[in-house]
């Protein structure tokens, strides 16, 4: 098969495995500590990776994922914690826009901004937006029957909603009530806080590469973000990213 793969990252190990049955004609690859498992979902040449957590794991898988296996298309998938109101526990956030909440080289370059490119935010790919988008909101439509109404009722999820906009990236697990208003503060647009995916976009605007950031909200980047984190990502996140992976492919047009 000739076609540019479709990359599949992942953050944590439960979401990767809840990927690997769906691949044909599976084959891996080790390169700098990662295994590449490449082959095919629904007819499409795909190459499925856990980056490891953080901004400068997720940098090096997205610049491997380009370069060495000429990958066309990235997915990052994973959890996010919400930070603007409405944005609950058991939502899903397709990004618009990135942004390295981290990154302050002031009074050099103005704050936020990723010094000598000029710019603070990084579009996704605007068709695998929609794409996406269109999946993940099929996937809340049957949410039910995915995930249980019992372990829904138990993560207390209801009416999960899909929300598309600025999703936020640092190295640091936001986990108090008192950092994540200076988040929601100093940036009110921001829908999610994560640790990896503004690091992909900035690989990406580099390589000229699509990519796409699509994330289940598993907290609420507050004092009790950590409570049930393992348990919601067995339980619903890896589910939910499973699910929207398999219709975005299944609807996905061949080249
Ligand atoms: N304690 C966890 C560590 C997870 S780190 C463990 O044992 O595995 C958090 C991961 O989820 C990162 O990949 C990050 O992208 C995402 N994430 C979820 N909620 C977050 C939050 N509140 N702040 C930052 N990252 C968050």
């Amino acid at each position: 098969m000739s076609q540019a793969p479709i990359a599949i990252v992942s953050a944590m190990h439960e979401e990767l495995r809840a990927l690997l049955p769906a691949l044909r004609n599976p084959s891996s690859v080790c390169l700098a500590g990662r295994t590449f498992h490449q082959g095919e979902i629904h007819g499409h040449a795909v190459v499925l990776v856990l980056s490891g957590l953080g901004k400068v794991a997720a940098a090096t898988t997205a610049a491997l994922l380009i370069h060495e296996f000429e990958s066309g298309a990235l997915v990052f998938t994973g959890v996010a914690g919400g930070l603007r109101r409405g944005v609950k526990v058991g939502d899903v956030v397709v990004a618009r826009q990135l942004l390295q909440h981290d990154m302050d080289a002031s009074p050099l370059f103005p704050r936020f901004e990723v010094p000598l490119t000029g710019r603070s935010h990084f579009d996704a790919d605007a068709a695998l937006v929609e794409a996406l988008s269109g999946a993940a909101q099929r996937c809340l439509d049957r949410a039910d029957a995915l995930i249980g109404a019992d372990r829904l009722l138990a993560f207390g999820i209801d009416s999960a909603l899909l929300h598309q906009g600025l999703v936020v990236s640092g190295d640091r697990f936001v986990s108090s009530e008192v950092q994540s208003a200076e988040l929601r503060t100093l940036l009110p647009d921001a829908l999610a806080v994560e640790m990896e995916g503004a690091a992909v976009a900035q690989v990406c605007a580099d390589f000229g590469a699509r990519f796409a950031v699509i994330r289940t909200i598993s907290d609420r980047a507050d004092d009790s973000a950590h409570v049930d984190f393992k348990r919601f990502i067995v339980d619903v996140a890896s589910i939910y990213t499973h699910a929207i992976i398999d219709d975005w492919l299944l609807h996905r047009p061949h080249p």
